[in-house]
């Protein structure tokens, strides 16, 4: 049997960094759903498809396919054989990971891939819907979270870092906006499981939340 860890959170919580770490550390595989929808969001845009068209999202669906592979620990997620991973991250795919992964056709093409993982290995999967929908039965759930003006700072100081134009109002917008859109969905909307364990990461450093985790994992392992 595996284990598995479910982190959901909302975005800027600094889900990715720390699952990666704590996967790392425990020698699990880590697993970014969220890459997995931003996948099929940039197959989307560049069809230019009219997301609120069903029939048009069905067909562009039909033709898109996501896998993902691991190199040095690292996952790589492809669009129909070709790596995407540097290209996933702009705030135009964000913006549209957002609207297409709230129909419930994206999210039906992901839960096979993602269920069938955890069942064949142990993994920390992080994403929005983890704890609640695709692994109910996680062997430890964890809900991280920190306050919208922390999780603004760190998204600005990330993108600027990378040379992007964008100022801290503008991404405190985009986030509220985000939280907003995947806590309101009808489909798997993101919120925190019952027996998922809240960490605020507002006033704690990476490491911090790590140790936490791993301590946490080791007690029911
Ligand atoms: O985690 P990340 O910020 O990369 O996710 C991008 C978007 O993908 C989220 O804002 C959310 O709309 C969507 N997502 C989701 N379910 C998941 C993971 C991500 O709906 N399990």
């Amino acid at each position: 049997m595996s284990f598995n860890i479910a982190i959901d959170g909302p975005a800027g919580a600094g889900k990715s960094t720390i699952a990666r770490l704590a996967a790392k550390k425990l020698s699990f595989i880590y697993v970014d759903t969220g890459a997995m929808y931003r996948a099929i969001a940039l197959g989307l845009l560049r069809r230019h498809t009219d997301i609120e068209n069903e029939e048009e999202l069905q067909s562009a669906l039909d033709t898109i396919e996501v896998g993902i592979r691991y190199e040095e620990g690292e996952q790589l997620v492809y669009l129909n054989g070709e790596d995407v991973s540097p290209l996933i991250r702009t705030e135009q795919v964000s913006d549209m990971t957002s609207r297409s992964s709230a129909k419930p056709r994206v999210r039906a093409k992901l839960t096979r891939l993602q269920r069938d993982l955890a069942a064949r290995e142990n993994v920390l999967m992080d994403g929005r819907d983890i704890g609640t929908e695709i692994l109910p039965g996680a062997d430890l759930k964890i809900y991280l979270t920190a306050s919208v003006e922390t999780r603004a700072r760190r998204r600005y100081l990330e993108q600027t870092e990378k040379g992007a134009a964008c100022t801290l109002e503008e991404i405190t917008e985009d986030i509220r906006e985000r939280d907003y859109r995947d806590m309101h969905r009808e489909t798997a909307p993101l919120r925190q499981a019952e027996d998922a364990i809240l960490i605020d990461s507002s006033d704690m450093g990476i490491e911090d939340v790590v140790s936490e985790i791993i301590k946490l994992a080791r007690a029911r392992m």
